[in-house]
This record gives structure tokens, sequence and C-alpha cells, in this order.
């Protein structure tokens, strides 16, 4: 599938610092400092809605990731899915009487134009699920021969994954057998579902229903791959058995990133399948939780069409932690469109105290598990200090609007 235009990064003199970053599996910061290239694997949208902030946040967050590796010289091999095809979707397409497929080329094609407004950099393979159908098909017919998998013995034609068969499963999220059980029922899974060894056990392959699309699926017979499979199987087959950064929102830590890891090292007998499994926060709007049943989500497009800022947008996100849960409400537009007003005067400004130090100290609050507060900080004091006459170096402003540019992916 068509991923989004890039943008010019500028280099930046000096070399970047070492990446940490929390780790939800060992509930830790830890290096996350690959050897060569690095390798990143994001879970995208479903595209049935538009791109909301807390899907901003969570692509912004990932971004950052990519500019600092590449700061460090590191190549970045980054990996993002689309699940062109699932529940969400369907439901959405029946309840609005419209064409599924249309209905996904349309919100993946305003995701896109929202990842270009926000200057998100686009990863070098944006892999749908549907164009990925006969790969992941073939893992699951893997499983099934392997013992890890088994039909369930109703005629539906529906293949499980066998939670039995994942010795380490439970190791990415650290939940209790009852919080997965509840994050199941909530997110998307069936532990109800009769017929299934274990409640927990996920669904690799869902056979076809008289009134849903499918497609062949070889030996499974027709049907439609389930949501962790298909982003197991695209990961291996672009990044390989192990990848730097398993990402996404924190909503995503169980069942979906739990799943997809013991597929993954079930298929590949590797362990980890990520290095880092690393989770974004939600964001909220004035202090209610964002989605979809309240009718409270705060869309980027809407922000464009209402002239907002993008720029804003990104640092009104980037102002709070990225594992924090946070909320969204003007008072937080306001002071990200203030802050960004004050950094262009600052980068237009003749002269200022010498931004060499200030990158150095960005760098360093980056490579800390990505401390944007502190780096909107560090920013602020030497925006403040240039626009009170401080400083004498002609090139600071300049160097500023470099550093703020390649490493935070603000445009001044
Ligand atoms: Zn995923």
């Amino acid at each position: 599938m068509e991923s989004w235009a890039g943008h010019e990064v500028p280099g930046l003199p000096g070399s970047g610092q070492p990446l940490a970053l929390f780790d939800s599996a060992r509930r830790a910061v830890h290096p996350a400092t690959p050897a060569g290239a690095a390798t990143m694997y994001v879970c995208g949208i479903t595209p049935y809605d538009a791109t909301h902030l807390g899907h901003a946040a969570t692509m912004i967050t990932f971004d950052l990731v990519q500019r600092v590796w590449r700061d460090n010289g590191h190549p970045v091999l980054y990996v993002q899915n689309v699940t062109d095809i699932d529940d969400p979707l369907l439901e959405r397409a029946q309840r609005d009487g419209e064409d599924w497929v249309v209905l996904a080329m349309r919100e993946t094609a305003l995701f896109r134009e929202d990842m270009e407004a926000l200057r998100i950099m686009p990863p070098a393979h944006y892999v749908g699920a549907v164009e990925s159908i006969p790969d992941i098909a073939e893992k699951v017919q893997v499983l099934l021969k392997d013992g890890a998998a088994y039909r369930v013995e109703d005629g539906t034609g529906d293949v499980y994954f066998d939670v039995a068969a994942a010795p380490r499963f439970g190791h990415e999220s650290n939940l209790s057998r009852e919080q997965m059980l509840a994050f199941s029922a909530e997110r998307g899974g069936d532990p109800e579902r009769a017929g299934k060894r274990d409640p927990l056990d996920p669904l690799l392959w869902r056979g076809a229903r008289a009134d849903e699309p499918s497609w062949p699926g070889g030996d499974l017979g027709p049907g439609r791959p389930g949501w962790h499979i298909e982003c197991a199987a695209i990961a291996l087959n672009l990044l390989g058995p192990t990848i730097d950064v398993q990402g996404g929102g924190n909503d995503l830590l169980f069942p979906h990133h739990e799943c997809s890891a013991a597929h993954a090292e079930r298929l590949t007998g590797v362990t980890p399948f990520a290095r880092h499994y690393v989770h974004a926060g939600m964001i909220g709007l004035d202090g209610e939780k964002m989605s979809k049943s309240k009718g409270n989500l705060v869309f980027v497009s809407r922000l464009r069409a209402d002239k907002v800022d993008s720029m804003a947008v990104r640092l009104g996100l980037l102002a709070g932690h990225y594992r924090s849960d946070r909320s969204w409400t003007d008072a937080v537009l306001a002071t990200a469109t203030a802050r960004l007003g004050r950094w262009r005067a600052a980068a237009a400004a003749p002269a200022g105290p010498s931004a060499v130090e200030l990158l150095a100290r960005v760098r360093g609050r980056l490579a800390d598990d990505l401390d944007t507060p502190g780096v909107l900080e560090l920013v602020d004091g030497w925006a403040d200090a240039t626009l009170a006459g401080s400083g004498t170096d002609a090139e600071a402003p300049a160097l500023m609007a470099r550093t703020v540019d390649a490493l935070l992916g603000i445009r001044l």
C-alpha cells in the first residue's frame, strides 16, 4: 500500500545520544540502541473513522523514536500496518450503508493527509491487512500443523491459537489472568465464545460468513484473518524474527501485543519478538476519556479544517510525556500556539545565546525515554533569553530552528 510523502530532515552538527526507552515487558527504561540498522513495527489504524488526537499522539511518539535513531546514525527500517479488514470496519460500513472498501480507502487517504500535516516521517513499508492475506493464511496453517492452533468444532471454520502453546503468555503485559480476561472482553476478544480450549485463545482465522467478505485461505478454507496474527505475520515477513521496537497505544498492551508476540515467538522459536514493547498514553478531552461511544473524539482533520496550525497540535501533544494518559483542552492548544509563536519569533531574531549547548541538552532529554516536557522547557529558556535580547551568536537562531525541526518535527 502507498505510504505518505516524507520531508527533508535537516542535518545537525555533532552526534546524537543513544536512546533508552521504557519497555512494558520489563517495566523499566532500558537502552534501545541497535548495533546497526534499527527496526520498528507500529500498529496502525483500522480505517473506519478519521484520525483523532490519540492516534496522532501515538504516531508522533514513534516518529520521535525514528528521529532520535537517525540522529544517532542508525538506518531505520520502519513498518506500519493498516487493518483494512476487521469487525469495526464492517460494523461501521453496515451502520452507514456504505461499501466497506470505499470507507477504508477514504479514511486511509485522510490518515495519510493528517500524517503529512503533522510531519510524521513515513514508514518504509505501509502494509494493508488485505494485501497480506496470503502470507497471514500461510502462517496460520503453520500454527495449525504445529499443534499451536485448532479449529472450533462448530462448522464455522474459525481457527484459534492455543495459548497453552505459548509458555511465556502474559510476559509482555504483566497482567493477572483476571485482568487479561477483562481486557479480552473489552478490546475485541471473545472470551465467552463456546468451543475454545481457553477463553483467552485469540482468533487466527475467521471462516467465511454469508454476509461478510472473505478470501481464499488454502487448507484453512475461505475466510479472513484475525488482528493479532496480521501484525505478527507482516512484522516477521518484513523485519525478521526480532524487532527493536513494537509500538502502539497503551490499549494495545493486551491482548493485541501479547498475542502478536505469542504468535511470532511460536512461529520462529526466537524470543523476544520485540526487544522493546513501547506504549503511548491515551489522550482524553477535558478530563474525560476520548471515545467513539462518548462522541467526543477530536479529529486532526477537523482541527486542520478550522485552520489550527498542525505544528501547534504537534507541540500540544509533545507538552506531555508520551507514556502518560493526558487531556486535550483549549488551554493545551492555546499554550502550544503561544509557544510556537515565541519559538518562531526567536528563530527569526538576528542573534541569540549559543544553541550548541541547547542541542546537546535536547539530545540528552530525548535520549532519556523521550522526555519531551524537558525538551520544551529547554527550548523555552533559550527562546525567552533570545527574545530578551541576550546573546550575540548570529548562527544560533538557525541552529535552534534546525534542532526542533530534525528532532521534534516542528517546522518554525
Ligand atoms: Zn498490531
